[in-house]
């Protein structure tokens, strides 16, 4: 055991990376192993990165379900098999650089599930009905919202719209005060902390839920074909699709208008199809009664006009529909929620006549405020979660918060700001908005805040602390590419449906999971962009 922990911290000094092969809960396990003694001896305040606080001496690699490399043979063998399987059940993608709307290829995976610690899913599951719950009061609490977008909204403009269509339609009168809550909240498991960090709460187009079920059903497979049933077990369920489609019936049915199609709002282009068509799918399978219609805001814009009592209609060809005209009493907002999805005044419009509407819609217009990066900042101020939770739900909630900074015009923003500009490496820098690729990380950040340290357009951002998740292998699967093994990183995303008013909640569910894992050299792993893919959880204890 000496000789193999002499090996490890030799092979951390030189790659710099704490490399252990069983995962030791270091700080709170009283029985170290000699290896992991070992690597806290040598891991200081300058471990790995340099960048980490200086109680961080624990390791940082989380062993693979089996042991790496697998043999040429293997992977000659299982790679085109779960090829085939992904193909074959639709874990699929359109092609991005040659779109063709008649092929497709599939979405880049990893061959086998990545470790996570089953105590923080667990707990992260068990929190999602509390999470909704929080999401859901604090997009009724006007005044909450008012006051935390208040200076964002004069320097950052898409919010400001989003705002302006939030009050007009208070102000008119709002017509459909259920909200139907569709949430993903993304996790890190933070290494200093140990426990699951969030890294976000969407609350609008949380995507990957059919695509997950299907990546945990070929990692099934996969290690069935590997001969290994036993480790079956530390795959958890995960029902994503079926849990977000009753989250949808559930609001139609609060309708039950059998004339009423589900509204689908898409991007022009759709590349993520596979996972919006099984939606559409399953909610076919569960009540073949229900119709989906798919229309973009352009189209909306076109199509849609509004009854005098505030139905949505939307025009359909006859041959989708037995009606002509449908009213939508569900809309899903797979789109909308980035400026370059508003081409012209139009699709604002189309925003404003679907949010004026009766129609449920998921988000509605004050969930899709609530979801903002700012929101979430101030969600996380100390005291905030006690306004909307019991101090036992509020206690376990900001367990789950890593450290999150105001940069408004103020002491408090200033003092953000220095602290960034000094350490860089230890935080994101956020600008309010969705979708992947707009934060801002490592010495940029520097560069950023000095340009505007003294101007309101600060106030556009929000300051995070950089979680540190551990470290993994995997073999990343891409199409046209060999399957490579890379170290990486995983986050786990818990979805959560609640359906409900200002007054009454109807129903608040826990709904599925799904983990996405990326390079761990890269700040943010798109699955579209290649650098991070489709996984599944595999927990250990
Ligand atoms: P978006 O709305 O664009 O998805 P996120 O806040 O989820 O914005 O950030 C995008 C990605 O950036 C995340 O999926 C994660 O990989 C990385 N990221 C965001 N916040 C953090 C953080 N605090 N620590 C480490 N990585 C982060
Ligand atoms: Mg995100």
């Amino acid at each position: 055991m000496v000789a193999e922990a002499s090996v490890a911290v030799s092979r951390h000094r030189d790659s710099c990376i704490c490399r252990a092969w069983q995962w030791q809960w270091l700080k709170r396990d009283s029985q170290h192993t000699p290896l992991a003694l070992a690597i806290m001896a040598t891991c200081g305040s300058n471990c790995c990165d340099g960048d980490f606080d200086k109680d961080d001496v624990t390791t940082r690699t989380i062993e693979s379900c089996l042991p790496f490399p697998l043999p040429d043979e293997i992977l000659e063998d299982i790679v085109p098999k779960a090829k085939d399987f992904a193909l074959l059940h639709g874990a699929g993608m359109r092609y991005k650089n040659k779109y063709d709307a008649d092929t497709l290829q599939f979405a880049p995976f990893f061959l086998l599930p990545s470790g996570f610690p089953r105590r923080e899913f667990e707990r992260v599951v068990k929190l999602q009905p509390i999470i909704n719950i929080l999401m859901h009061k604090i997009a009724h609490d006007h005044e909450f919202l008012r006051s935390a977008l208040e200076k964002t909204i004069k320097v950052d403009e898409f919010t400001r719209r989003l705002w302006d269509i939030y009050t007009t339609v208070r102000e008119e009168g709002v017509a459909q005060w259920i909200s139907l809550g569709m949430f993903r909240c993304d996790y890190f498991y933070s290494v200093p902390s140990q426990i699951a960090q969030q890294v976000e709460i969407n609350t609008v187009a949380s995507s990957f839920g059919a695509l997950a079920a299907r990546i945990s059903l070929m990692h099934r497979y996969v290690l069935g074909e590997l001969r290994k049933p036993e480790l079956l077990s530390h795959l958890p369920e995960n029902d994503a699709l079926a849990g977000l489609c009753g989250g949808m019936i559930s609001a139609w049915d609060a309708y039950g208008c059998p004339k009423a199609v589900i509204l689908f709002v898409v991007e022009d282009v759709t590349y993520n199809i596979c996972d919006q068509r099984f939606h559409e799918y399953e909610i076919r399978r569960q009540r073949p009664d229900i119709h989906v219609i798919r229309r973009s805001l352009t189209q909306i814009g076109q199509q849609g006009h509004l009854t005098s009592d505030k139905r949505l209609i939307i025009t359909c060809a006859p041959a989708v529909s037995d009606y002509e005209s449908c009213p939508a009493y569900v809309v899903l907002f797979r789109a909308g929620y980035e400026p370059g999805q508003y081409h012209t005044e139009a699709e604002w419009e189309a925003r404003l006549t679907v949010e004026r509407s009766k129609a449920i819609k998921s988000p509605s217009i004050q969930y899709h405020l609530a979801g903002t990066k700012k929101v979430q900042q101030e969600i996380a101020r100390p005291g905030i979660l006690k306004k909307f939770l019991s101090d036992s739900e509020a206690k376990l909630v900001s367990q789950l918060f890593t450290g999150l900074y105001t940069l408004d015009m103020s002491p408090e923003g200033d003092q953000a700001v220095q602290m960034a500009v000094e350490n860089p490496e230890r935080f994101v820098l956020k600008p309010q908005r969705e979708g992947g690729g707009n934060n801002v990380y490592g010495e940029e950040i520097r560069t950023v805040l000095e340009k505007i340290r003294d101007s309101k357009e600060r106030e556009a951002y929000i300051l995070m602390d950089r979680i540190r998740p551990p470290i993994q292998q995997n073999y990343l699967v891409r199409a046209h590419q060999a399957a490579t093994l890379v170290e990486v990183v995983s986050e786990l995303g818990i979805f959560g449906t609640i359906l409900g008013n200002a007054k009454d909640i109807q129903s608040s569910k826990f709904a599925g999971h799904m983990l996405r894992t990326k390079l761990s050299s890269v700040n943010e792993g798109g699955v579209a962009a290649g650098l991070g893919a489709l996984d599944s959880v595999f927990l250990f204890d």
